[in-house]
């Protein structure tokens, strides 16, 4: 059976002292799940987080990387660097990225590969926009982003990387997909993950719903078939918000 992951990408947001508070505040809240809990923080928190995090579950990522391993590219980031403080998971092709910096398929690519080669675990970012949806290209789109975006990848690769699929209309919009239409894409990646790598792959890999989630409609998502957990945004900022998204399964 697979793990639930729940991620929390805080973009441009949190200090270093408010990133120790927080994990501070979280690591007693989420001490006994068995849900996977991964924190995903800007370039200057990283230190702070990897150090309060230690002897917790609450594993720590980065909000993307460059794919190459140094050099002149400037105000850059490589997986060498995240690798050599320990982090251990990066967000690479999240929407933000594609439509703010301009990152195509084949840059993201790059990025999954090179992040890979430093032993990092991608957590790579796909979904339509509201025109896609509306023109009824939904599952084109995304399975086409999939595809691209783990082109030359081994069997083992593809297991191991974390898929988050992020309908662009529902992040930070307050719009959430319905439980339905977010298996329903889902299973379109996972179908097509199975025609690229087989069944096994395909029943292993993680696949994320992200986009508005929130305490309230965390459990309805998380329990449908295909959806393995998520990727959380503004809701991540609070440690008790977040808290509840991660215990989403917690009796009593
Ligand atoms: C995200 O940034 O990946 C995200 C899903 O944001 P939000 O939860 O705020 O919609």
């Amino acid at each position: 059976m697979r793990k639930k992951v729940i991620a929390g990408n805080w973009k441009m947001n949190m200090l270093p002292n408010e990133t120790i508070h927080f994990i501070e505040e979280l690591t007693p809240l989420v001490k006994d799940t068995q849900n996977e809990v991964i924190l995903c923080v800007p370039y200057t928190d990283l230190f702070y987080a990897l150090l309060t995090a230690q002897n917790t579950n609450i594993k720590i990522g980065a909000q993307n990387m460059h794919f190459e391993e140094e050099g002149a590219y400037t105000g850059e980031i490589s997986g060498k660097m995240l690798k050599s403080i320990q982090v251990e998971y990066v967000i690479l092709g999240h929407s933000e990225r594609r439509q703010y910096f301009q990152e195509t398929d084949e840059i993201i690519n790059k990025k999954v590969k090179a992040a890979f080669q430093y032993e990092l675990k991608p957590i790579l970012c796909v979904g339509e926009t509201l025109e896609e949806r509306e023109a009824g290209t939904t599952e084109e789109v995304i399975t086409k982003q999939t595809e691209r975006a783990l082109e030359g990848l081994s069997k083992e690769q593809v297991e191991k990387t974390i898929i988050a699929y992020e309908p662009i209309w529902a992040i930070g919009t307050g719009k959430t997909a319905t439980k339905e239409e977010a298996n329903n894409s889902i299973q379109a990646i996972r179908n097509k993950i199975a025609q690229n790598y087989g069944q096994t792959v395909a029943d292993r890999v993680i696949i994320q719903y992200g986009g508005s989630i929130k305490s309230t409609n965390a459990k309805e998502l998380f329990e449908m078939s295909d959806i393995d957990g998520g990727l959380v945004g503004g809701a991540s900022l609070k440690a008790d918000e977040f808290a509840k998204i991660i215990q989403y399964n917690k009796e009593g």
